[in-house]
């Protein structure tokens, strides 16, 4: 089981929101856009909904890594085919960092300087990479985190989602635990707010919304130089798939106690003999002299020729009421024993 909530924020300098998020059931993205003139907007946006859209039609068993793959490719193709229609939206592009919670695992699909953050056991963890110049320049240890957040190029980003027609997004999964939190979110969060801040606001007992509002406003109190937007999806509880395979035991428990009661029944009956009459004749039954709803619990094994009438009146009360033996050999001898009194009380 899992819950989330999500925010965007325009923050305190720019005019638009260029970033654009998804968050629904299984499905997370943040798109962080760039291009003038409003390019940026629809990049991110384009992107983010073809992804979803096309995330609908996925078959429950496909491989996420190649889904993943596909996604991308279709978005970019997306973004490159509008650039290349409308003029004025030439050069738009968008970063695009996705996470599909697929069985136990989140997978993710990365490109450009958005960010996911693992939050376990109080300890907040980046998955992605940068994909910037400054990124770069930590890296090779040019300059240190904190002069990459206020570096005059950190919006440089080296890898986006629209700008070359081969992209190669970065691509992993990791196991979910219960207790983990994920945070995604574009650099006007990060640039904003260091991860050690992060950190203490995620371990906050808030529910989500509050954790959320909470970063943008550290985001804004530090600045709010950029557009802001973070998800956080919170793992908890049981998991759907132990779930799952709780129930699937449960009745599988049900199933075999059918099996066996019946079987045991299927025994009882077929080492079950009892005499008594069919029709207005004397007979062996395999079974026992009950029905259970519309079926005999019997059958006759051996139908003799004595009818009612021919037989001594103790021996056709026993009967009547029916009696059992132990056996298809022991009911024979007791049918014969009935044939031989019957017989001599023939005239
Ligand atoms: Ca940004």
């Amino acid at each position: 089981m899992m819950d989330f909530a999500a925010i965007t924020d325009k923050g305190k300098s720019r005019k638009d929101n260029e970033d654009f998020f998804t968050a629904s059931r299984n499905l997370f993205i943040v798109a962080d856009g760039m291009g003038g003139h409003k390019a940026g907007d629809v990049a991110s946006k384009l992107a983010v909904q073809t992804i979803a859209k096309l995330y609908r039609s996925v078959k429950p068993e496909a491989d996420r890594q190649k889904v993943i793959e596909r996604l991308f490719k279709e978005a970019n193709m997306a973004v490159m085919e509008r650039a290349s229609r409308i003029s004025s939206e030439q050069g738009m592009g968008t970063t695009l960092t996705l996470m599909l919670i697929h069985t136990d695992k989140a997978y993710f699909g990365h490109i450009g300087d958005s960010r996911a953050y693992l939050f376990r056991n109080n300890k907040l963890n980046q998955l992605t990479s940068d994909h910037s110049l400054v990124a770069d320049m930590v890296q090779d240890g040019r300059i240190t985190e904190e002069e990459a957040r206020a570096h005059p190029y950190r919006n440089v980003i080296t890898k986006a989602l629209g700008s070359e027609e081969k992209i190669k997004p970065d691509i992993f999964s990791i196991d979910v635990n219960p207790g983990d939190r994920i945070l995604i979110c574009s650099d006007g969060l990060t640039s904003m707010v260091d991860d050690s801040n992060i950190q203490t606001t995620l371990q906050g007992s808030e529910n989500l919304k509050a954790i959320c509002s909470a970063l943008v406003k550290k985001a804004n109190d530090n600045g709010g130089s950029d557009n802001i937007t973070a998800i956080i999806v919170n793992f908890d509880g049981v998991k759907p798939k132990k779930r799952l395979t709780k129930i699937a035991l449960a009745s599988m428990a049900l199933l075999l106690t059918i099996l066996i009661s019946s079987l045991a029944l299927n025994s009882i009956i077929n080492n079950s003999f009892y005499i008594g009459f069919s029709g207005r004749k004397v007979a062996l039954y395999r079974g026992l002299p009950y029905k259970f709803l519309s079926w005999d619990l019997h059958k006759t094994a051996y139908v003799s020729d004595i009818n009612r009438n021919q037989m001594p009146s103790l021996w056709r009360e026993r009967v009547t009421k029916t009696f059992s033996v132990d056996s298809y050999k022991k009911g024979m001898l007791s049918i014969k024993e009935i044939e031989k009194d019957s017989v001599s009380k023939k005239p």
